[in-house]
């Protein structure tokens, strides 16, 4: 049995070629859009993220989860894991390199259920960076958490698709070429998973109305509420097969969960970074607050688990690589664990470094407040905390009751 966390030499010198250029061009750029509040023209920031996307292209830093055919880096789950981490360290950073959330996803999925057509249309175009794309399957009136309640229809007229529904938090809606729209289409089907199917929607399409961008606690920062009455696409337009749409979302939401936890343990660590870095700065009561117990307790617990975060990820990617080569492998549990504790995780790091800033960390001087503010959706969105809790416990008595141990639930490892 190997274990070797050891990057192959190729995957290593990619991420410290990354992590250049997250510094020497990403953050230095986000700098100075960081000071758009005062003064800088939308012009120039549009500019300033476009030549960043550019420089990325140059350096071969593009699409670093699509295969080299797409123009991407062509990296398996893990090495991905490492790039997404580094590219995350700045805010701009997965976007500067085209592999952010929605699109990242969005790209996927389309890979995988697109006919060649819808790839060439839809696929290629975000690929280059040439549009953006949104997600659209959450509605005001059902729980998001269970899709199988969707109410948005789809009925069949000639070689059309009818829709109507509601939809609301579709993030980048405001800004999409293109959106994958989730809509019930089966009646009675065999499975309640399986009644809705998703369909591909040019925007604008008249039908598609935006009703608002929902103010959150972090802003109002593109997502959108959404009427749908009497769209009609054509039947090309369907992504996947009839009644499939569940399945598609889950398909998504895979690899989409894992790019996320990605992100979300770069911030982690750049909070404990700043904690650490703090603690040394500041001098309080006859000592620093590094010296102090209390606070070494804070970098203490927030170093242990993100550690235990890093390996649940690596592992969880190491599965997702596997299931690629040997169709037996099962890592929907490694990815809800990983989900479900790096989400918390990162809400509790952010929370003790803002604590060890004190005044500062409550401040926008530094970017804690914000990087908390966003932490907060990481608990429900793709999937709410206790519905993955629900999942996990499910397979663990699953586990138990096929054989006779619970083994096999806590991540299938030789211990
Ligand atoms: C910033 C942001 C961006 C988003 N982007 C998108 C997007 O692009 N596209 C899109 O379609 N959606 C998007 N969403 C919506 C997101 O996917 C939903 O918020 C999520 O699926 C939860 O659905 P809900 O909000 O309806 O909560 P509900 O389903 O109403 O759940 C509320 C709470 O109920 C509890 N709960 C639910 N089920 C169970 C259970 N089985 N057992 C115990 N407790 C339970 C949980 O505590 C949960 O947090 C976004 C949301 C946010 C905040």
């Amino acid at each position: 049995m190997a274990i070797d966390f050891t990057l192959e030499p190729e995957i290593e010198e990619l991420r410290l070629k990354v992590r250049a250029f997250v510094d020497e061009v990403v953050k230095p750029g986000e700098a100075q859009i960081g000071a758009l509040d005062t003064g800088v023209e939308r012009d120039d920031y549009i500019r300033i993220l476009l030549e960043m996307r550019q420089q990325a292209v140059d350096a071969g830093m593009w699409l670093p989860h699509m295969p080299e055919e797409w123009g991407g880096m062509g990296l398996g789950h893990v090495g991905l894991a490492m790039v997404q981490a580094e590219a995350a360290k700045s805010g701009w950073g997965p976007w500067v390199m085209n592999c952010q959330a929605p699109d990242e996803g969005n790209m996927h999925t389309l890979l995988h259920w697109g006919t060649d057509e819808q790839k060439q249309r839809y696929l290629k175009p975000l690929c280059q960076g040439t549009t953006m794309s949104c997600f659209a399957m959450t509605e005001p009136e059902v729980a998001g958490s269970d899709p199988t309640l969707i109410q948005t229809r789809a009925y069949e007229d000639g070689d059309e698709w009818v829709i109507s529904g509601h939809k609301w938090f579709i993030s980048n809606a405001h800004r999409a070429g293109f959106a994958i729209l989730i809509a019930r289409t089966e009646d009675d089907p065999d499975l309640p998973q399986a009644a809705n199917t998703a369909f591909i929607v040019d925007l604008p399409s008249e039908g598609w109305t935006e009703v608002r961008q929902i103010e959150t606690m972090h802003g109002s920062t593109g997502h959108s509420e959404i009427r749908i009455e009497d769209l009609r696409v054509h039947q090309d337009q369907m992504l996947g097969g009839r009644g499939q749409g569940h399945l598609l979302g889950q398909y998504r939401l895979g690899p989409a969960r894992l790019a996320h936890c990605m992100r979300w343990i770069a911030q982690a660590e750049t909070a404990l970074d700043m904690m650490v870095e703090r603690s040394l700065d500041r001098y309080a009561h006859g000592s620093l607050l590094a010296e102090k117990q209390g606070i070494q307790w804070m970098i203490a617990d927030s170093t242990m688990e993100l550690y235990q975060g890093k390996l649940m990820v690596l592992h969880a990617a190491s599965k997702i690589d596997a299931a690629a080569v040997d169709s037996t492998v099962d890592f929907k549990s490694e990815v809800s664990m990983a989900k479900h504790f790096v989400a918390n995780m990162l809400g509790r790091v952010i929370d003790r470094s803002i604590q060890v800033h004190g005044a500062l960390g409550y401040s926008t001087d530094t970017p804690l407040a914000h990087m908390y503010q966003h932490a907060r959706w990481a608990r429900f969105a793709d999937g709410a905390d206790e519905v993955h809790q629900m999942r996990i416990a499910q397979r663990t008595i699953a586990a138990w009751k096929d054989h006779g141990s619970t083994r096999t639930a806590t991540g299938d490892l030789p211990l």
